[in-house]
């Protein structure tokens, strides 16, 4: 039999086995979500809401044990790993306590004597998820898809599927219906039968562009609506009316948070030419001052990547963008260590066409790129692939809104990280993705917008 193993990424250690599933598991796990969805889509938004604020009771008074597993098994450093959980507590109230009035009747005045718009759930959702936030990319998508009536089925990365199983788990603990989430532990082959399967009515993939496109194209092949949330080479703008301090403690956490690993998260820095040096030396005192170390204590700062293999690739981008040219600041070499660890590294003058300005960098890995006045950063920015997150930082908020107005991507915002919010839609542009998380748009992405008419 097949298995998935999990592996601890500080000390490349075993933590569990977990035998794969057959064709025809997957396929009774669809099928009884499928049951479950016939009497599921009538049950009333107070009955779905209750049980959903109980599945953040438990997130909540769980938030240790829950934590723990995910640093575990893909190395976020502790509080970290705590405050996804916190998240997901508030995705799930949120959702709980907004859904009713996001999904309500929408009145159209016509000709008929009663016309309006909508909202039905669309049946079993297929969800392809990644491992960096373990709880949080599946709660994102479960909590408003089980709160407009449908019921889902998950295909998690491998490497978390002691996640997988807690969240089918806790779900079925909240009080939801026995199949209303399936976790189905089976290989990123295994995907296409799913998307073929009669009861799938749509699939939602959050991950690497190659990943997307290729369930894309199934999806596509069979006519099921997809929301593709994928990779992003975020650009944060830096003008010379910033304050360093600050500019350079947002830079930092911006590149280090979840070791670098947040589709989010700044990779690329444009610096106007006046400031570029000083952004730079300071930028480099603050990453290197970050403890990198075991993920479990409370004092580490950066922990390892999540994989070793991801850390190699990661370490083989950033050789390449120093042969293309770009100036290796610090950092950019494998410890002598257990674990797949990789250090904070700084590639200065990074330019396009070189790995770093052209691809993600998945780590703890920043391209400080230089750009001669504001015009020319919001080329550099603008000359991407991806269109995920951006940012601007800037003493002047005013222009910061027109420049994040000129930006290409999903969401563009103005002295602060870019972070998901439940009440703002989340998602990309261009090879980043389509469609939106997140909000009423993010619920609505999963259901029947339907118009009524009565004459
Ligand atoms: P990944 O390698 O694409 O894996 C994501 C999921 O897709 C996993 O469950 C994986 O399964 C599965 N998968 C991979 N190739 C597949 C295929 N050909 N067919 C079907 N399923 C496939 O991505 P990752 O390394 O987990 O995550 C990192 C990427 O996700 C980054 O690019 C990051 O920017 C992006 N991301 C985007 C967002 C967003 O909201 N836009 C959020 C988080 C992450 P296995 O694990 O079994 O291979």
């Amino acid at each position: 039999m097949e298995t998935t193993k999990t592996i601890n990424p500080a000390t490349g250690e075993e933590i569990a086995s977990y035998d794969r599933i057959t064709a025809d598991e997957a396929k009774e796990k669809i099928a009884k979500a499928n049951k479950v969805f016939q009497s599921w889509k009538n049950e009333s938004f107070e009955k779905r809401a209750k049980l959903m604020h109980k599945l953040a009771d438990i997130l909540e008074n769980n938030t240790d044990k829950y934590a723990t597993l995910a640093t575990q098994e893909m190395g976020k450093i502790i509080g970290q790993s705590r405050g996804e959980v916190e998240k997901c507590a508030r995705i799930c109230r949120y959702y709980a306590d907004n859904a009713a009035s996001l999904l309500e009747n929408r009145s159209v005045e016509t000709e008929a004597s009663k016309s309006y718009v909508t909202f039905q759930p669309l049946g079993v959702l297929l969800a392809v998820m990644p491992w960096n936030f373990p709880f949080y990319q599946v709660i994102r998508f479960a909590a408003p898809a089980l709160m407009a009536g449908n019921t889902c089925v998950l295909k998690h990365a491998s490497n978390v599927q002691g996640c997988a199983f807690a969240l089918e788990e806790m779900i079925e603990k909240a009080g939801f219906p026995k199949g209303i989430f399936a976790n189905l532990n089976i290989s990123s082959d295994a995907v296409e039968e799913v998307i073929e399967n009669e009861h799938v009515k749509a699939v939602t993939l959050t991950g690497s562009e190659p990943a997307g496109r290729s369930v894309a194209a199934i999806a596509g092949k069979n006519l099921k609506k997809t929301v593709m949330e994928l990779g992003g080479s975020d650009a944060y703008i830096i003008l010379e009316d910033v304050d360093l301090e600050e500019a350079t403690d947002l830079a930092v956490f911006g590149r280090l948070q979840n070791n670098g690993q947040t589709c989010i998260a700044a990779k690329r820095f444009v610096v106007v030419d006046k400031i570029y040096d000083d952004f730079l030396e300071m930028f480099t005192e603050k990453m290197q001052a970050k403890k990198m170390g075991e993920p479990m204590d409370e004092d580490t700062f950066l922990g390892p990547m999540a994989r070793a293999d991801l850390r190699d690739e990661l370490h083989d981008q950033v050789e390449k963008t120093v042969i293309q040219g770009a100036r290796l600041v610090i950092g950019g070499k494998i410890p002598k260590q257990k674990g797949a660890y990789y250090p904070a590294t700084i590639l200065a003058e990074v330019e396009p066409g070189m790995e770093g300005f052209d691809n993600e960098l998945f780590g703890p890995v920043a391209s400080v790129i230089k750009a001669k006045n504001e015009a020319h950063a919001i080329e550099l920015a603008n000359n991407s692939t991806f269109g995920l997150g951006s940012g601007v930082i800037t003493g002047d908020k005013d222009r910061g809104e027109k420049i994040a107005l000129q930006l290409e991507a999903g969401n563009s915002f103005v002295n602060k990280l870019v972070v998901s919010d439940p009440r703002l839609p989340f998602g990309g542009i261009k090879n980043s993705g389509y469609g939106r998380e997140l909000s009423g748009y993010g619920i609505r992405e999963f259901t029947n917008t339907k118009s009524i008419w009565i004459d």
